[in-house]
C-alpha cells in the first residue's frame, strides 16, 4: 500500500503540471483507490458501469470520475447520473442515447470520441477518417458536449513502436480544434508503458494503472 502513494508521487513530480493523471481503477479495491487519492490523484477512469457504481457509493464526488470502456446501451441511463467524462464515444447511436438520457436529467455531459487509431477489426473507436464526421454529429447534440478525444492504441512489444498512433490521434484532435474551437481541450492518450511518448507527443490526460497500483490479478 504505501507503494501506491509513491507511485502516484513518483508520476505526479515527472510529469507536466498541465497533464491529468488520470487513475485506471478497474479491478482495484476502494481502499487502494482511496490511497492513490490521497497521495493526489484527482481524476479516476472505470471501464464497467457495475463496477464503477459500487465504488461510487464509498468514494463519492471527491474525484471526477471517467468512464473509459466499451459503453453498452444498456447502461448509459447509470452512467449518465455516475461519470462526469465520457471518454469513449464510439457512433452516433451511443451518442444520441447518451444525449437522451441527459436531457431526462437536465444534464450536459462532457463526451470525447475514441479513435481506433490502429484501425483493429476487434477494438472499439472510430476509424481515423470518420472522426471528424462523428464529432459534427455530436457537436449538435443539446445535451452532450464535445470536448476531446482519446485512444488506446494497438498492443505493441516496445512502447516507441506507439508513437504513430498518437501522433494520428494529436492530428485528428487539432483538426477538430480548427473545426469546433478550443471547447476541445483534451487529448487522452497513454498508459504505464507509454505515458511519456504520449505526453511528447500532446496528451493533457495520461491513463495509467499498474504503474500506480502494481500489476493487476488474473480474475
Ligand atoms: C486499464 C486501462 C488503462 C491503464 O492500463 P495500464 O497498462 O494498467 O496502465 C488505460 N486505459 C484504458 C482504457 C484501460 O482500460
Amino acid at each position: 500500500m504505501p507503494m501506491i502513494r509513491e507511485n502516484v508521487r513518483r508520476i505526479l513530480k515527472e510529469i507536466p503540471e498541465e497533464v491529468i493523471l488520470l487513475a485506471a481503477t478497474k479491478g482495484r479495491r476502494v481502499d487502494e483507490i482511496m490511497e492513490a487519492i490521497d497521495a493526489g490523484v484527482r481524476v479516476i477512469g472505470e471501464n464497467y458501469v457495475q463496477e464503477a457504481a459500487r465504488k461510487y457509493n464509498e468514494i463519492g464526488k471527491r474525484v471526477e470520475w471517467h468512464f473509459i470502456g466499451h459503453l453498452q446501451r444498456n447502461k448509459v441511463k447509470k452512467a449518465c447520473e455516475i461519470f462526469d467524462v465520457i471518454e469513449t464515444i464510439h457512433n452516433e447511436k451511443i451518442a444520441k442515447e447518451i444525449d437522451k438520457r441527459c436531457h431526462a436529467m437536465d444534464k450536459i455531459m462532457p463526451v470525447m470520441i475514441e479513435i481506433n487509431s490502429g484501425r483493429e477489426e476487434n477494438k472499439s473507436g472510430v476509424y481515423p477518417e470518420n472522426a471528424l464526421s462523428l464529432a459534427e454529429f455530436v457537436y449538435s447534440l443539446e445535451n452532450v458536449r464535445l470536448v476531446g478525444v482519446m485512444t488506446m492504441g494497438p498492443l505493441v512489444d516496445e512502447p516507441e513502436k506507439i508513437r504513430p498512433y498518437f501522433r494520428l490521434t494529436r492530428e485528428i484532435f487539432e483538426r477538430m480544434r480548427e473545426e469546433f474551437g478550443d471547447e476541445i481541450k483534451y487529448l487522452s492518450m497513454g498508459m504505464s508503458d507509454t505515458y511519456r511518448i504520449a505526453i511528447e507527443e500532446g496528451a493533457n490526460i495520461i491513463r495509467v494503472g499498474t504503474a500506480i497500483f502494481g500489476p493487476r490479478q488474473k480474475q
